[in-house]
């Protein structure tokens, strides 16, 4: 019997799932489907996708992608709080209660010029 290069990609994937979580690929890619076949984070398709859990608690969340797993929702460290705090403060600008018709950042503000620092011409004989 011989397998197709996506067969063998497939199969291995199972058996990583199995090998790190007890999970098949076919519970995972039934996650994947429920969810719309994207990942409900950044709400793309087509990206190297990750199984992720509550590292307290072991229960399986849903299937993101690889860049929000180690970047949104890894950067919480489990502690979902922090996500919802940070929804909330992305969609409330606080800024605008002191400055209600909003400081706007310049484009491509100047870049601060280095000092140079002096180089010693002395030689060391
Ligand atoms: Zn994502």
């Amino acid at each position: 019997m011989v397998q197709t290069p996506e067969e063998r990609k497939r199969k291995a994937k199972d058996r990583n799932l199995r090998a790190r979580y007890g999970v098949t690929l076919e519970q995972f890619e039934a996650i994947l489907e429920a969810q719309g076949n994207i990942c409900p984070v950044c709400e793309e398709s087509g990206k190297v996708m990750c199984l992720d859990h509550n590292h307290k608690t072991l229960k399986v969340r849903g299937v993101i992608c690889l860049n929000c797993n180690l970047r949104v929702v890894g950067g919480a460290r489990d502690q979902d709080h922090k996500l919802v705090n940070a929804a909330r403060y992305v969609t409330s600008n606080p800024a605008d209660l002191v400055f209600p018709e909003g400081i706007y950042l310049e484009k491509n503000p100047p870049k601060k010029r280095r000092k140079r620092r002096a180089v010693s011409r002395r030689r060391i004989n």
